[in-house]
């Protein structure tokens, strides 16, 4: 069995990125993503505005491929798998769930998140009928039509500003009486013409038998409820992180992140992880990035010298 010097699990913005590092630092770095077309949820955004070095923007499905070039290029090598667990042998990491088992003296663990399910009566039902979770993808199918989006961040305004280009007509529900996504989007959320903005209101129950018709809301100031016609519901309300394979091994905090020092290290030696997995993330492209740019080299001084620090920042997600 072939030991690499560090196993890299997610190829998105912060694994690889990892690997790009990794690779550099002359460090054996193997990728395994189970997506086809590795780059995570950024992969599918048409135009990422605020990744440094674009005035102009950059499409996900060219920042991503790039990135995977430049990484290979250097040296890493991507394989296309889902990982089932993560074990810790006496010389590092054992990584199970591909053709071959595959060994490293280091694992760096970046998973990224799901999104976050609304629990409401409906949805089950619907997903992938009419309830979507990629606007860029989607959108076009509701051309002409009116859909509606859940939530107030920066996913949800995003994705609306998507579906403008598309659909007859918008309703973002917002439980809250303000938006909080960064000012950019949310300014031209708020002038875009095919948006109506319903805040305080609260999205109950996804409707339709076998696609979506349109959703039950409740307004939260007065409780009175209303249905809502929609030919598709988009929800971005948070999301989950990925840490199936990490919670063996980690204690995670409240809000099921790994808590990590300021070098991507967990409490485990010869473990890391970068992105949204991890506790205090930013959750933005650049920042992610740096995450996996951070934890590739603390892995090869981990290598390198074998010295582990206990982890000490621990910060609040
Ligand atoms: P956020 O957690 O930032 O926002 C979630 C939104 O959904 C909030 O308005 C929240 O309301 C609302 N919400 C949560 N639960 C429910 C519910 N059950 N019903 C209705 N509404 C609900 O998640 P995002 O996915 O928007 O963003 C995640 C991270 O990714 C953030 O850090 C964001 O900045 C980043 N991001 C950055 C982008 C960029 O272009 N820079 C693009 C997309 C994401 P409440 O406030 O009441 O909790």
């Amino acid at each position: 069995m072939a030991e690499w010097d560090v196993v890299v699990v997610g190829a998105g913005l912060a694994g690889s990125t990892a690997a790009l590092f990794s690779a550099r630092h002359g460090r054996s770095t193997l990728v395994v993503d189970a997506g086809l077309v590795p780059g995570g949820q950024m992969f599918n955004i048409t135009r990422i505005e605020d990744f440094p070095g674009f005035p102009q923007g950059v499409a996900g499905y060219d920042l991503c491929p790039m990135l995977q070039e430049q990484a290979a290029a250097a040296g890493a090598e991507f394989r296309a798998g889902t990982v089932e667990a993560l074990t810790a042998t006496e010389t590092g990491w054992s990584v199970t769930g591909l053709d071959e088992p595959v060994e490293a003296r280091a694992a760096i663990v970046a998973t990224g998140s799901t999104p976050r399910r609304l629990g409401i009566p409906g949805e089950e039902r619907l997903l992938g009928h009419g309830i979507s979770h990629c606007a860029s993808c989607d959108g076009p199918i509701y051309r002409g039509r009116a859909v509606a989006v859940i939530g107030g961040g920066d996913s949800a305004l995003l994705e609306t500003l998507e579906l403008v280009d598309h659909v007859a007509s918008i309703t973002v529900f917002v439980r809250d009486r303000a938006l909080r996504g960064q000012h950019t989007y949310a300014s031209r959320v708020e002038a875009a013409e095919k948006v109506t903005l319903a805040f305080d209101t609260v999205v109950e129950e996804i409707l339709g038998e076998d696609a979506v018709t349109g959703v039950r809301t409740r307004s939260v100031a007065t409780g009175e409820t209303a249905d809502v016609e929609a030919a598709a519901v988009f929800p971005y309300i948070g999301s989950e992180p990925q840490t199936a394979l990490l919670a063996p091994h980690v204690a995670l905090d409240p809000d099921g992140h790994v808590p990590t020092d300021v070098w991507m290290r967990t409490e485990v030696p010869g473990l890391l992880v970068a992105g949204e997995v991890r506790a205090g993330s930013a959750a933005q492209a650049v920042t992610v990035s740096g995450d996996g740019a951070t934890a590739a080299i603390a892995a090869d001084r981990y290598l390198a010298t074998s010295a582990w620090a206990p982890v000490e920042t621990s910060v609040a997600g």
